[in-house]
């Protein structure tokens, strides 16, 4: 497996491989930048086929969240942390554990959190070994996912898409498709629908769309149908990919806004959704909810009102974004890449 050769790897300032035999722990840290503050992003715990099939996520992941937490406003630099692993492995906490030790070593330069196959429940299990873990459960009310930051970030960056986009103030009547139906993607069909949005709705998981289907009367799209769905708004809140070379040109809508993390495969399907005139509003810049919501704690001591209301900043965040865009007659993944790695740029 070759690292330095890797795309993705040209930025990093450290990528760490973690093993612990006692438990077979395969884990990787990549810690793109700490140009504006600790390192933070969260675990994500996967089957992956291969260690480089691993890496490659990883290392897409961290350099995602250094951008993300720079545009973001906050004081954090970008990482992330990937356990090769099945979830649902009956040693996961023992994976979890000896994983945090690690995290640990590191005293601070990376912080941790929830993804993908972790969640606020087992943050409190990594948190058993380490100082340096957010999004906890035990940090919150009962119940509450912090995932539901992102869920808003989501709403609210349909709001601004919809008025940048159509020049709506409310959302009722639109059309919107959301792949994938799990921590985010249910939250936000709900929150679409209390505002009166029409939903289409996949997920792999048939509870999860039965769920969208009986309680905000969702209309069920195929799973390789969701991506060419005849709506107003694409929300692809599922895996990473999703816009590619074989979807891309199967895409109706007219604008994309969900919570995936990675949801172009390379940077050309952003200058060709721009040409299909389609307004994309970039993953790292909607799906930041969860890092100001609950990330937030790494720095200060916020109430969950202070979290929200950051949250609800992404409005003109995004606005500003695509307005940017649509002057300078570029695609708003570009836009938004050069506004990031400008601020990630060190200053002398
Ligand atoms: P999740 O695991 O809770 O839900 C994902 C859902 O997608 C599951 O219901 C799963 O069955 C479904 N799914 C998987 N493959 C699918 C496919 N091919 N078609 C349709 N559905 C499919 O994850 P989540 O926390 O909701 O995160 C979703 C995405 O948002 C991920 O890319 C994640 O990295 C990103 N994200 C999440 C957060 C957060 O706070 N949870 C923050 C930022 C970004």
């Amino acid at each position: 497996m070759a690292v330095f050769e890797q795309v993705d790897f040209a930025e990093h300032e450290q990528v760490l491989f973690c093993h612990d035999a006692s438990v077979g722990l395969h884990g990787i840290i990549a810690i793109h930048s700490t140009v504006l503050g600790p390192a933070a992003g969260g675990c994500r715990m996967y089957p992956y086929e291969s260690s480089t099939e691993a890496l490659k996520d990883v290392l897409r992941l961290s350099k995602g969240m250094s951008y993300k937490n720079a545009l973001a406003g906050l004081p954090l630099g970008g990482g992330k942390s990937v356990i090769i692993a099945d979830p649902n492995s009956d040693n996961k906490d023992e994976l979890l554990k000896a994983f945090s030790r690690h995290v640990q070593g590191l005293a601070g330069k990376y912080w941790t959190a929830i993804d993908v196959g972790v969640g606020p429940k087992d943050a409190d299990i990594l948190a058993e070994n380490c100082d340096y873990i957010f999004a906890r459960a035990s940090q919150y009310p009962e119940g509450f996912n912090p995932s539901l930051f992102t869920a808003l970030g989501g709403f609210t960056g349909i709001r601004a898409t919809a008025k940048h986009v159509w020049n709506r103030d409310h959302l009722s009547g639109l059309k919107v498709s959301v792949q994938g139906l799990g921590a985010t993607g249910r939250e936000l069909c709900r929150q679409l629908f209390e505002a009166g949005a029409e939903l289409y709705v996949s997920d792999i998981n048939k509870e999860a769309t039965d769920y969208a289907v009986d309680n905000y009367g969702a209309t069920q799209l195929p799973v390789d149908q969701i991506h060419a769905a005849e709506v107003d708004l694409f929300a692809p809140c599922a895996m990473g990919g999703i816009i590619n070379d074989e979807t891309i040109s199967d895409i109706k809508a007219k604008a994309i806004c969900g919570l995936a993390n990675n949801q172009l495969v390379s940077e050309k399907h952003g200058v060709e959704l721009k040409k299909r005139g389609i307004t994309y509003v970039p993953d790292y810049v909607v799906n930041a909810g969860g890092m100001m919501g609950a990330g937030t704690r790494i720095f200060s001591k916020p109430t969950m009102e202070d979290s929200r209301n950051r949250v609800l900043g992404l409005y003109d965040t995004i606005i500003e974004l695509l307005s940017l865009a649509e002057k300078e007659d570029r695609p708003t993944s570009e836009v938004a890449d050069k506004m990031a790695k400008g601020l990630l740029m060190k200053t002398i």
